[in-house]
């Protein structure tokens, strides 16, 4: 399947956020998708609610809808994790029981219709990573997400159970990941990540376990400064948008913006967030949002001083991590850590935290270093720029402003030099380097 495709939207996409919708037909516009839609769908249907009252109602519902999409001819991708799921397993279970997939097409012979179970069904996270690649996507990025870091909620239905769906690894995905870390974010891993979002709980009466879920999850979130958590299942966005809105209503301490995987691709394609309704959003974006243009300045100044890509290499490899003569006698100097925190835009924090003065400078990791890449430049650079803020230590500008004045760091011993029977050394340059210095500053101050 590739770039043309019914699109089966549910029915909470269309009756709770169209905003999702919208960011989505955005993405696939800017994908280049044809999308075709077919009138007469019925609800996928939902698990829980049909299902558990009339799996033959569920099975029947499910092959009709799939059999409007075979008869046009065309593959499907929807953008809800239930239909997925509810796709997936009828035709996994229809493929089994030939005997009752011959009942329901007796019954969709009456309105012209075969369910032959041979269409491709694609979750569109599934499209976007298998279809298209992480690459293409980022390809066509106006803007990346460098600094922020993002955790993705995949939603058990577009896992799980295996024997249906057999897509990415049902305990340890990672394929949407791969689409946000293309974007440039740090992708967060956190505990509670393969966590059920508990929204179907609110649909059979236990609201207070539902917002238990929703508040585990989101306290986790919180605890590994995550600036945003990423879904791709609009009843899970109910869940950690509007559930959230109504913890925060209860003054519970929680607040982590929730996106739409399209969302997050619109924003990164340079469209804004008042064009595709994420206003819309019950938990404010907002702070999301002015973190993210924080960090492009951010990223603007560090790419003054630093090669922000070598920057990236040297923190994806760590492979020096423990071979620093520093951090071998002093554990609070890390100075991967150190690359990490500027890759992360903390260049201001870094200056000011002052650990950048323990690196001796000594090119152990340089020597070490499979792609001659190092860091101690990183943390000279890091001196300069401290220094010129007036950050450094004390004795670093009085040196610095003895050697102006003398050219030297230190004056020769005459007395000790004399009981050694050395001779005195030749006049010093102290001077010569002094007019030099000082005639360069005139020069520099003239042009
Ligand atoms: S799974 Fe949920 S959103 Fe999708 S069609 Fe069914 S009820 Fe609607
Ligand atoms: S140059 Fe600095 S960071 Fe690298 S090994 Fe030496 S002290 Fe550590
Ligand atoms: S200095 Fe070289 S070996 Fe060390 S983390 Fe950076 S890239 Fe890897």
């Amino acid at each position: 399947m590739n770039k043309e495709f019914a699109v089966f939207w549910g029915c909470t996409i269309p009756a709770r956020f169209p905003f999702i919708e919208k960011a989505t037909r955005v993405m696939f516009d800017d994908l280049g998708v044809k999308v075709h839609e077919q009138p007469g769908h019925t609800c996928c249907p939902e698990g829980t609610l049909v299902k558990a009252n009339d799996p033959d109602a569920f099975y029947t519902a499910a092959a009709r809808n799939l059999a409007i999409i075979e008869k046009a001819g065309l593959d499907v991708v929807t953008p809800c994790n239930g239909c997925y799921s509810t796709f997936k397993e009828a035709q996994s279970h229809l493929r089994t029981d030939w005997r009752q997939a011959d009942v329901i097409n007796e019954r969709l012979a009456k309105e012209d219709l075969h369910y032959s179970g041979d269409i491709e069904v694609m979750h569109f996270a599934e499209w976007l990573s298998d279809s298209m690649g992480a690459a293409l996507i980022a390809s066509k990025a106006k803007k990346n997400f460098w600094g922020m870091r993002i955790a993705v909620h995949y939603g058990c239905h577009l896992l799980r159970p295996q024997p249906a769906v057999r897509w990415d690894d049902p305990l340890h995905p990672k394929k949407v990941e791969e689409i946000v870390s293309a974007l440039g974010a740090r992708v967060v891993d956190y505990p509670t990540k393969m966590q059920c979002c508990g929204g179907a709980l609110d649909r059979v009466g236990q609201r207070d376990s539902s917002l238990a879920f929703c508040r585990r999850k989101l306290y986790d979130l919180q605890n590994n400064d995550v600036d945003a958590l990423v879904v791709v299942c609009p009843s899970c966005f109910q869940q950690f948008d509007l559930n959230q809105a109504a913890l925060q209503r209860a003054n519970e301490n929680v607040n982590v913006p929730i996106l739409y995987l399209s969302e997050l691709i619109d924003l990164a394609y340079g469209h804004t967030p008042e064009e595709i309704g994420m206003d819309m959003h019950r938990v404010s974006v907002q702070p999301f949002l002015d973190k993210w243009e924080a960090r492009s300045a951010d990223k603007t100044k560090l790419a003054l001083n630093f090669d922000v890509a070598l920057l990236n290499k040297c923190d994806s490899c760590r492979a020096c991590k423990d071979d620093c003569p520093v951090c071998k006698v002093d554990p609070t100097f890390q100075p991967n850590d150190i690359i990490r925190d500027l890759v992360d835009g903390k260049l201001d924090e870094v200056i000011a935290e002052g650990q950048l003065w323990k690196c001796l400078e000594c090119y152990t990791c340089l020597e070490l270093c499979h792609s001659e890449i190092g860091m101690a430049e990183t943390f000279r650079k890091l001196k300069e720029i401290a220094i010129e803020q007036g950050a450094g230590p004390e004795s670093v500008p009085q040196s610095y402003k003895m050697f102006m004045e003398t050219g030297t760091l230190g004056k020769p011993k005459q007395s000790a030099r004399k009981k050694l029977g050395l001779d005195p050394l030749p006049e010093d340059g102290g001077d010569a380097m002094s007019r030099i210095m000082s005639n360069t500053d005139e020069s520099k101050g003239a042009e």
